[in-house]
């Protein structure tokens, strides 16, 4: 475990996280993260920190309305999302495309687990995982 540093593009927001890096990533195929091209490091509430910018983010819900996406008024940049999952509580699930300070080789380097949100089932990952 260890604190990364992460911002969204113009920097109005900003956070600290204590992540496991090695322990893996995850990539989801419902609607909103095919768009976005949601690539994450999920942690515990406890462990994320909101730094600064919390004026600037705006949260966006839909469908269930149960996780919520925060990006960044200003510049667009989905910069976390928080949930609730029924095996493992609640979370927040950074971007890693917002971290700053997370070494390169260490991201593609961790296990990168697909979820097949498209149909909710969060036991079996998706059949075509390519495109996410
Ligand atoms: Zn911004």
């Amino acid at each position: 475990m260890k604190t990364y540093h992460g911002s969204c593009h113009c920097g109005a927001v900003r956070y600290e996280a204590d992540i496991d890096i090695g322990a893996g990533t995850i990539k989801c195929n419902c609607t909103i993260c095919t768009k976005m091209r949601f690539w994450a490091a999920v942690v515990a509430p406890s462990a994320f920190r909101l730094r600064q910018g919390e004026a600037a983010l705006r949260e966006y819900r839909f469908h269930t309305r149960r996780d919520g996406h925060h990006f960044c008024g200003e510049c667009g940049i989905n910069v976390f999302s928080t949930g609730e999952s029924p095996s493992a509580g609640p979370f927040v699930a950074v971007t890693v495309g917002s971290l700053d300070d997370m070494p390169v080789d260490d991201l593609v380097a961790a296990p990168v687990r697909y979820f097949d949100g498209r149909n909710d089932n969060w036991v079996t990952p998706p059949a075509e995982t390519r495109h996410l």
